[in-house]
């Protein structure tokens, strides 16, 4: 019989061969999404109607700014001790916190010193940890590669715009804290405000630069641009001739994914700035920011449903965070349920060094461990390169990649060649290595002997490879 003439029919069940054995339904959670009236848990939200909740503004309004309106919101769920604890969390904290009712909704309040939601937006004194010796404020180096005030280029064709400075929430982990937020007692912020004046002047350099291709929109958040400014800054990219790819990048979906269902004007701009894209046979698409799948719900997925619609393109781009989403289990149920939703994942980064967040940087051999394990799990196009962003400007870099790496001492030297001469250091959080490593990180005649140490083995072992590669340096 010809075999493909059975093809189509519905054969019985007795007839088709399992070669695996039946899927383990857990292994298929990640397609079950909360929905309902789920932030009714919330003591300040029961009498919150379906409406209500999905209003964006009504979500921008009642966000939980101190600790105070915490305690409002979450009341007897959380007991006197985790409340102080809160209070001397904000006290200390570098960045401004700002959590929207949804994030709210979303923290397990009977167990809130592990929900993985709590650990990355509700700063607790009691967790923090000192930061490494070798932090500095804006550690990526974006101010130094500015040719105009929030405009960074770095790589050859592309460019990072920091349009604004204000996000729908603010994280604890931000790597622009240098930035991003309005003052606290710890950081005085550079002044990136959103004045079109100095957007002409970014839009200006754009034109100037023939190589520049690829335009990300960031801040801040693409989220708080008002639609008319959504438009312009789409439209006057698209007009430049050499201009071929614009991202705009928003933590939005993840934090209030109902703007994508109630904010009409706002996604009607996007679309526009789409289509106009594609007519011009330019690309243009959202990068957004989910760290853990429970940050994607029913009403997420009828907001990114909304957005395939229309054609949109979406990625993610996650941070690795200790005690959120550093273990396999997590990982692979976050990359499968973007994939579910449609969203690409692209990036998983190993955390920048950033003021404040230690508690939550993993070490390298951890991002290294976890991409081990997600690959292979679902679509090549689906998974997401794991990379580290060393400071010092040499740019993102994949976790396997590295020139030499200590896990004793936790040092890490990446190389950049095509974006910057030169060595870049990464160093994995002190209180993961041993106790005697540790006393040496607290001396700083031992901290520059183990960054001598590892630059030089990285040189060593450039001169023993040389011979087996083609480039020559
Ligand atoms: C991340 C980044 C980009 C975009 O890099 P991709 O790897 O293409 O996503 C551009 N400029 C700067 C400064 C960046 O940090
Ligand atoms: S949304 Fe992005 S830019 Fe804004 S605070 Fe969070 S990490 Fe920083």
């Amino acid at each position: 019989m010809d075999p493909l003439k059975t093809i189509g029919r519905s054969a019985p069940a007795d007839d088709v061969m399992h070669l695996k054995p039946p899927v383990d339904p857990a292994t298929l959670a990640y397609r079950q999404l909360l929905d309902g009236s789920f932030w009714q848990r919330i003591p300040a939200y029961r009498g919150v109607d379906e409406v209500t909740f999905l209003d964006h503004s009504w979500q921008a309004r009642n966000s939980i700014t101190n600790p105070q309106k915490l305690l409002a919101a979450v009341q007897d769920l959380v007991p006197q001790s985790f409340y102080d604890d809160v209070i001397e969390g904000f006290a200390r904290a570098p960045m401004s916190i700002r959590v929207s009712p949804y994030l709210l909704s979303l923290i397990d309040w009977t167990d809130p010193y592990s929900d993985p939601l709590r650990r990355q937006f509700v700063p607790v004194a009691s967790r923090l940890l000192p930061d490494h010796p070798k932090l500095t404020l804006d550690s990526l180096h974006e101010q130094a590669d500015a040719p105009v005030p929030g405009l960074t280029h770095r790589y050859p064709d592309k460019a990072l715009f920091l349009a604004l400075d204000t996000c729908p929430v603010y994280c604890r982990f931000c790597t622009r804290s240098y930035a991003v937020g309005v003052d606290t007692d710890e950081v005085e912020k550079v002044s990136l405000k959103a004045t079109e004046d100095r957007w002409a002047k970014a839009f200006r350099y754009i034109g100037e630069r023939p190589e520049l291709e690829d335009i990300v929109v960031s801040g801040g958040d693409s989220y708080q641009l008002k639609a008319r400014q959504v438009s312009l800054i789409g439209d006057t990219l698209l007009d430049i001739d050499h201009i071929r790819r614009i991202r705009f990048a928003t933590k939005g979906p993840a934090v209030m994914p109902m703007k994508l269902l109630t904010d009409d004007e706002w996604v009607d701009a996007l679309t526009r700035v789409v289509e106009k894209g594609r007519r011009l046979h330019k690309e243009v698409v959202l990068h957004t920011h989910f760290n853990h799948p429970n940050e994607i719900t029913a009403i997420t997925r009828r907001g990114l449903d909304r957005l395939h619609e229309r054609g949109i393109i979406v990625r993610n781009q996650a941070v690795m965070q200790r005690g959120v989403n550093d273990t396999v289990p997590v990982m692979q149920q976050l990359v499968k349920r973007l994939g579910f939703c449609n969203v690409q994942p692209y990036y998983v980064y190993v955390h920048d060094l950033v003021k404040g967040v230690e508690d939550l940087r993993t070490t390298v051999q951890t991002a290294i461990d976890v991409e081990k394990a997600v690959r292979g799990t679902t679509a090549g196009f689906q998974t997401p390169t794991f990379v580290c962003d060393a400071p010092g400007g040499g740019g993102k870099r994949v976790v396997h990649s590295f020139e030499h790496y200590d896990r004793v001492t936790g040092v890490s030297v990446w190389a950049a060649p095509s974006v910057k001469p030169g060595y870049f250091l990464y160093f994995d959080p002190v209180d993961t290595l041993a106790p005697e490593i540790q006393a040496r990180w607290a001396d700083v005649a031992e901290q520059d002997k183990m960054v001598e140490a590892a630059i030089a083995a990285a040189r060593d072992h450039a001169a023993a490879t040389a011979h087996a590669s083609s480039i020559r340096r």
